[in-house]
């Protein structure tokens, strides 16, 4: 992982971490003084990450597309309770904007921990750390080619539960349904991963099944068949 930077002095990096730590806000500050060096901070550690993780999203794996504004850099942490790790090359990674923005402020800790440092126990953590974890060793896609967790790994489901995953399973799984109305398809398996009770699944089944009734569309026949094995 990132141990140093190039472009940015130790001088300057501390001062940021101190600064940081002051003001939760600080990674978009606006303050004239101090926006082109932090501007300078985040580009920096997305090209590092973005090379350093083959492009892709370190939670969902998807593929990030060179343009900076196309991802985020991502606090593995989130920064609105923890701003002292804003500036911690060992809590900083890429994200998709779908995972970055679902994830948000959620919790990423197990019990217990100590919070003087960034913790860097994988035991530490209840989702697939970028660093700490390997993703195939958590993750593995399906014969319908969804991102579920690999042999029940905790963490697996956990990180799909708090980085949204099965928004982008959903969007996958849709395209099966095509020339069916896309948007309704979506939001009916985006329904289906997201209830737990049985009674519910069966709800969502039967929108996807009316929603193809009159197209003779086996592909999306294969969806709904794999999906209500599992209910
Ligand atoms: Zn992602």
């Amino acid at each position: 992982m990132l141990v140093m930077l190039s472009d940015i002095s130790q001088e300057d990096h501390d001062r940021l971490k101190q600064l940081g730590a002051a003001d939760n806000k600080f990674w978009s500050t606006d303050d004239a003084a101090h926006a082109p060096l932090v501007a300078a901070f985040r580009s920096e550690v997305k090209t590092y990450y973005w090379q350093r993780q083959a492009r892709r999203c370190c939670y969902c794996s998807k593929e990030l597309d060179e343009s900076k504004a196309a991802y985020d850099a991502e606090h593995i942490v989130h920064k609105d309770e923890f701003p002292q790790f804003m500036f911690e090359l060992t809590n900083l990674s890429v994200a998709c904007k779908t995972c970055n923005g679902v994830k948000k402020n959620k919790n990423v800790f197990a019990l217990d921990v100590s919070l003087e440092e960034v913790p860097h126990l994988s035991s530490e953590y209840i989702v697939v750390h970028p660093h700490l974890d390997e993703w195939h060793e958590h993750f593995s896609f399906d014969a319908i080619s969804r991102i579920v967790p690999l042999n029940g790994s905790a963490k697996g489901a956990e990180t799909i539960e708090v980085c949204g995953i099965n928004y982008l399973n959903a969007a996958r799984l849709a395209d099966y349904f095509l020339p069916a109305e896309f948007g309704a398809v979506q939001s009916a398996l985006e329904g289906f991963f997201r209830v737990k009770r049985r009674g519910w699944k069966i709800k969502y089944l039967s929108v996807l099944n009316g929603l193809v009734s009159d197209l003779n569309y086996e592909p999306a026949r294969t969806i709904i068949e794999a999906l209500r094995d599992e209910v």
